[in-house]
């Protein structure tokens, strides 16, 4: 069974009703088991059109041996059954799921990043991610979630309102 580590958003309603059925639909995919559910949280779009809603954000650790390719494939099943549709970049959506980490594996295709390549530059994943495994290692980093989570607040909290663009990042969701 390979650790994998998957991010959910929702900024459409009803975001708690589809992210729970998000859970668990992942909880009975098939050859998977749900180890850990995050808090939910919310959190402002970001880079996301005008007039869009805040996000619903959470995080599941599962055990799997589904591939990769597999997983993904059920995330989109998944994606699609709660009314997922594709639109602009960063359009509103119903449910939003990432795979941000297999295991240690280190994947890049066209359709297929892993490590999800923005993941540790995002609290509304870090968070509910170092919440559910706190101790997977992000290998292309070095860095447990827990380790990356915490360097992103104290960078955060070692900011003032006068340095500038450089604050933390707290949008949900988008890709
Ligand atoms: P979105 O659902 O809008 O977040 O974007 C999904 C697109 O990103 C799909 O075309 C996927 O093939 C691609 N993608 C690449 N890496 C990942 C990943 N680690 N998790 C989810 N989607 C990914």
């Amino acid at each position: 069974m390979i650790p994998v580590v998957v991010a959910l958003g929702s900024n459409l309603p009803p975001r708690r009703e589809t992210l729970l059925s998000g859970v668990r639909a992942l909880a009975h995919l098939p050859d998977t088991r749900l180890l850990a559910t995050s808090a939910l949280r919310e959190t402002a779009p970001l880079d996301a059109p005008p007039g869009s809603g805040p996000f619903l954000n959470g995080a599941v650790l599962l055990h799997t041996t589904l591939t990769p390719r597999e997983l993904l494939e059920r995330l989109q099943d998944i994606e699609r059954a709660h009314g997922r549709a594709r639109g602009a970049p960063n359009a509103p959506r119903t449910l939003d799921l990432d795979l941000i980490l297999y295991g240690e594996l280190q994947l890049h295709d066209d359709d297929l990043i892993v490590p999800h390549p923005r993941a540790h530059e995002r609290d509304f994943v870090l968070e509910p991610a170092a919440d559910v495994a706190g101790s997977l290692r992000h290998p292309g980093l070095d860095r447990t979630l827990a380790q990356l989570r915490d360097a992103r607040r104290a960078g955060a909290a070692s900011e003032t309102p006068a340095s500038g663009t450089g604050g933390a990042e707290t949008g949900g969701s988008a890709p």
